[in-house]
């Protein structure tokens, strides 16, 4: 390890490499992965230049030692975690925003910047970038890499990632979309060659290290609504969405449970103690008097569209037995609920709390994520409540949004763990051990996609010849397997 330790080095000062085992610790947990439970890296390294990430990569792999690439870390999947130890590549330090380009609407960034940041930036321009529902602390870089939930464009497409430079152990710096020509500027994903940009999202640093990335920014409008309704069952909820979306009227919407609601009074409360309501045995009835979910739509643009597309909804809903929720009643009868919601959805703030390094200290949200067929997902409701009755602790709630103009849905079910890391050790490992064959059940029963993958290799393997190309890519770009071993990708 000295010879290691001397090349990284030669590479990094004093201040940006640690062996400190109290500095270590932090890396070696997250809320999926039990402190103790994990191998502690060896180093961690802070690298500010793509040239340092070079010499990184080329260093770890002359000595074959895993890298672990983290943005900052608030995955909640042990996504960062060093599970075979080696180096930590914290990207905290390349946080600089290197262009806004109102021109073309994208902004090109480097993986440590934050939604925080960025959100400020672009909201002096005009501009948001596309907002998943998870911490502001988080990078959007590493965020749109692995498809975000919960954003604003629902109604065209997901994904907001063009180009990048990526950094490999054996195959050098390469740049996709149209910043793989060098005059051709950040600004698009697609030119005359097969994309090459989708190949490193989804990776979760297995290929490489993403050094910066250009990502699509959007028009914040004349005006900018929140409009909300209340469903008392699932299947209107859904079938409003799939319509509102398709048909051009709101530019996002999610449907939130009662729990999320209560969830959201409660972070606004400020309060530690979970309402009694929120841990009642039958999680599917609401509380009297509280509606069975909420869809929020988010609404952009001139005023008089803005205008015409509220009464829309609001015909829509009223068609499938929906209720308009007026801002103003919602803002008195549920203040948490309604605050998040017009944070997140007008203001483009994610107000989710604490930064990632809270997050990473024990959050415990196990959700069950997935996207499927707009039919499939009343079936899975229904699966999932009947599941959950039989094995989850109360509280427990889902939400559904739309994908790529409402073709599929995304779907999470969350388990929210209330007790400490020590008391839940043994509910957590129960958890997880419903995932492993859950996931599958979906897949076969329902057609319906781990959203993000969890560490479970059969799935690679359904994949036939798909695997295999990508099988052989990643020996021409990491033949010693150093990235990210720890995700049992590859
Ligand atoms: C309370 C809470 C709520 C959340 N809600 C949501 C949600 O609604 N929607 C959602 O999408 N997510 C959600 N998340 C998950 C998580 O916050 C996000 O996915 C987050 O944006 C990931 O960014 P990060 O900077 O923390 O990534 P990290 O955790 O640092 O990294 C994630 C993965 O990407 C890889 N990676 C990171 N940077 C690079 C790079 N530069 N090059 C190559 N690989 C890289 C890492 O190795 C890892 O595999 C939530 C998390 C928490 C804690």
């Amino acid at each position: 390890m000295n010879d290691l330790y001397r090349a990284l080095a030669s590479v990094f000062p004093k201040d940006r490499i640690t062996d400190d085992e109290v500095v270590l610790a932090g890396y070696a947990a997250d809320s999926a992965i039990a402190p103790g439970s994990a191998t502690f890296p060896s180093y961690a390294v802070l690298p500010k230049t793509t040239e340092e990430i070079t010499h990184l990569l080329q260093i770890a792999d002359r000595f074959r030692v895993p890298v672990t690439p983290m943005a900052r870390g608030s995955n909640i999947a042990g996504m960062t975690v060093p599970v075979q130890g080696g180096i930590m590549a914290d990207l905290r330090l390349m946080n600089r925003i290197i262009e806004i380009n109102e021109d073309g609407a994208y902004a090109v960034i480097e993986p440590g910047v934050t939604f925080h940041d960025l959100y400020k930036e672009l909201k002096k321009a005009g501009f948001f970038c596309h907002l998943p529902t998870a911490a502001g602390g988080s990078s959007p870089l590493a965020n749109y890499l692995m498809r975000p939930s919960g954003n604003f464009s629902a109604k065209w497409d997901p994904d907001p990632i063009l180009s990048l430079e990526v950094v490999t152990p054996q195959a050098g710096i390469i740049k996709t979309g149209s910043a793989s020509f060098e005059t051709a500027g950040w600004r698009a994903r697609y030119h005359c060659f097969p994309d090459l940009t989708g190949l490193f999202t989804n990776s979760y640093g297995t290929l490489g290290i993403v050094t910066k990335g250009s990502v699509k920014i959007f028009d914040r409008g004349e005006e900018e609504r929140l409009v909300l309704t209340t469903f008392d069952s699932f299947p209107p909820a859904l079938e409003y969405m799939k319509r509102i979306i398709r048909r051009n009227v709101a530019e996002s919407v999610t449907f939130w449970t009662w729990g999320w609601s209560m969830f959201h009074e409660m972070m606004l409360s400020k309060s530690e103690k979970m309402p009694e309501e929120m841990l009642k045995p039958d999680q599917k009835t609401p509380p009297p008097g509280v509606p069975f979910g909420i869809a929020s739509a988010r609404l952009s643009g001139y005023k008089e569209v803005v205008n015409a597309q509220e009464t829309v909804c609001i015909k829509v809903a009223r068609e499938l037995g929906g209720d308009h929720l007026d801002n103003r009643e919602a803002r008195e009868r549920y203040p948490g609920c309604y605050n998040y919601l017009h944070s997140y959805f007008v203001e483009g703030v994610l107000p989710k709390p604490g930064e990632e390094s809270q997050i990473r200290a024990g959050l415990h949200l196990p959700g069950c994520l997935l996207t499927a067929e707009p039919s499939k997902l009343i079936e899975i409701e229904k699966f999932m409540w009947d599941l959950a009755q039989r094995e989850f602790k109360p509280p427990y709630f889902f939400r559904a949004l739309p994908y790529s103009h409402g073709r599929e849905f995304f779907f999470a079910f969350v388990v929210y763990v209330t007790g400490s890391l020590i008391e839940e050790r043994e509910y957590l490992q129960r958890l997880k051990g419903i995932y492993g064959t859950l996931y599958r059940d979906l897949l076969r029963n329902y057609g319906g996609v781990m959203f993000r993958y969890r560490k479970d290799p059969t799935f690679f393997g359904m994949t036939g010849m798909y695997g295999e190309l990508l099988r052989r890519i990643k020996k021409l770009v990491d033949p010693n397997n150093i990235m990210n071993p720890g995700m049992l990708l590859f």
